[in-house]
Parts: structure tokens; sequence; C-alpha cells
């Protein structure tokens, strides 16, 4: 290893935690840490942890002899390609669509700072070295504490006008007056039912739980364990998606749909039910998609993002 080897860094930005890795074009991840988001310090606290983190790998770089040629952040939320800041970002990050990221951590850094959202870089990564190499029409979604999309076409994510594109989590699927709200805002919204923390509010309210901020495992343990109202949350929420993922696939027909985040432990408890429905739901003959995890599990939005700054700097 040496100064001949391409390196970048790639920051994945989320709620609670934040995955660096100083990562090689070849998308083998050399340095990898994380580090929790100090999201309730306000967004300078998020700004310094980020440079923070990418500071200390550009030190590991220098160890081997590598000069680091950008930084990559992926973050949650809307991101306007050229704006630099992400325009729109859900009650996880509070005040983070103030921060104008890529000059606030250039300036800070002294390399070239790209932003993205993080499931687009998730399809970045996925695309160049995981679930979706050689495929042509993918869609990905990140399924954990909320839910989040991207729609790629022979490796290239499809930006939208205004970067939105793939923003499934926000696609209307009850527009009754009491459906529950949305991290966003808005009521009735896919991820107010089927993200982690929605599928645990449901799960408290059926029950009327005194029990406080029960986390998903807490619920997936109870179904297994032959609690009925956990197990029919659980299978409702895959119902649902898959109701969702079969309309998706009736505007897109992909060829696969790629699944990151946390939902993908629940296992038999909800993903057979996900299949069925989506299988219902699909109206072209045969055109159920292939539905796989993502190979570079938690790394694909790290190595997507830092793909996109080598790309940026080519
Ligand atoms: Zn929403």
């Amino acid at each position: 290893m040496g100064a001949d080897r391409r390196v970048a860094i790639g920051l994945d930005l989320g709620g609670s935690k934040i995955a660096a890795g100083l990562v090689a074009a070849d998308g083998v991840v050399i340095e990898h840490s994380v580090r929790g988001t100090p999201a309730a310090e306000g967004p300078i606290a998020v700004l310094d942890a980020l440079v923070s983190a990418a500071v200390n790998l550009i030190d590991a770089a220098r160890l081997i002899g590598a000069a680091v040629e950008g930084v990559g952040v992926a973050s949650a939320g809307i991101v306007n390609p050229g704006s630099g800041r992400v325009a729109a970002v859900t009650d996880a990050l509070p005040g983070w669509s103030e921060i104008p990221v890529v000059s606030r951590l250039s300036a800070s850094v002294g390399i070239p700072v790209v932003l993205i959202n993080d499931v687009h870089a998730m399809a970045i990564g996925e695309g160049a070295f995981g679930a979706g190499r050689d495929v042509s029409d993918v869609l990905y979604l990140a399924v954990g504490t909320g839910i989040g999309g991207a729609i790629a076409r022979d490796g290239v994510v499809l930006e939208g006008s205004h970067g939105a594109a793939g923003d499934v989590g926000h696609v209307v699927v009850d527009i009754a007056a009491t459906a529950p709200l949305c991290g966003c805002g808005r009521r009735g919204h896919l991820e107010a039912y089927v993200s982690g923390p929605s599928l645990a509010r449901t799960y408290e309210e059926r029950v009327d739980s005194a029990d406080v901020n029960l986390d998903l495992r807490t619920i997936a343990d109870r179904a297994s364990s032959g609690d009925a109202d956990a197990a029919s949350v659980l299978s409702q929420g895959g119902t649902l998606l898959g109701r969702v993922i079969g309309g998706l696939t009736n505007l897109l027909d992909p060829d696969l749909v790629v699944f990151g985040g946390g939902l993908l432990a629940l296992g038999p408890l909800f993903w057979p039910f996900f299949e069925d429905a989506l299988g219902e739901e699909v109206r072209a003959p045969n055109a159920v998609p292939r539905c796989e995890p993502a190979l570079l599990g938690n790394e694909a939005a790290l190595v997507g993002a830092a793909m996109l700054a080598l790309r940026s700097s080519d």
C-alpha cells in the first residue's frame, strides 16, 4: 500500500450514530470507526463530530502513506445536489438543515467534500460492490429507525429534480385524520407504520403497556415467545411494507429490491408476510422482484459516499 492506492473517506451520518471509513477505490474499507451522533447537542456538535471522524482517518491514511482525495458525507434527509446542505431532515437531527455541510466541513479538513442522501449512497455502494452489481433496475430500501429509498438503473441513482427521488418512507398509506404522526411532521406516511420505533409504538398502544420505550428487539422476543399482539404487529407491518413495495414494483418494475437496516433482524416474524403481500400486489406476470439484503451491510452507505468522493475528484 502506498501513495498509488486511491482512497477517500466515507461518513455515514444517522440520527443515532456516525459510521466512518477510510475506503480504497476497490471498495475495501481500510479503517472503520463508529461514534454516537450528538444530535441532542445541536447541529454544530454534529458537524464537529464529523470533522473529528474525518481528521482521524486522514491521519490513519498518512500513516500508511496514502493521501485522501476527498470526503463523502452520506446524511439522512433530502440532499439537493449542488446546494451543499441537507434540505429537509426528520426530527432525528434537529437543526441540521441549517448547516452548510460541504463548505464548513471542507474548510475544516482541507480537502474536497461531497454530500449525498444516505440511501442514495447505499445504492452507489451496493451497485458498485454489493447486491446491485450486474443488475440493471434496482430499488434500494433502508428500513430501520426510518425508511429511506433509492432507485437505480445500471448503477446510476435517480436523483429527481431536487435530489428527493426514492423517498419511500413519506408515501401516504393512511389518509385518516387520526393516522399516526410521521417524523417529518405529516400523518399517515409509511414510516409512521413500519419503521422500528413505529412498530414499537403500535405495540405499546395495542397492549396499553405501562412499559415505556420498548424496543423492537423486545417486541420480537415477545413475539417469538408466543405474545400474539407482538406477532400480529410485526406481521401486519410486513404485510403493509409488502403492499407498498408491490405498488412501487408496479410503478418501476425493478429486477431486484435490496434491503438494509435493522428490520432485517426480524427474520420470519416479518419477512414472509412482506413476501406474500408483495407477490399478491404485483400485477405484471412473473414481475415479482428478487429481494436480498445489502451485501455490504452497515458499510454500504459509507462505501458509496467514498466512491462519490473519488468520482468527484476524477
Ligand atoms: Zn413522513
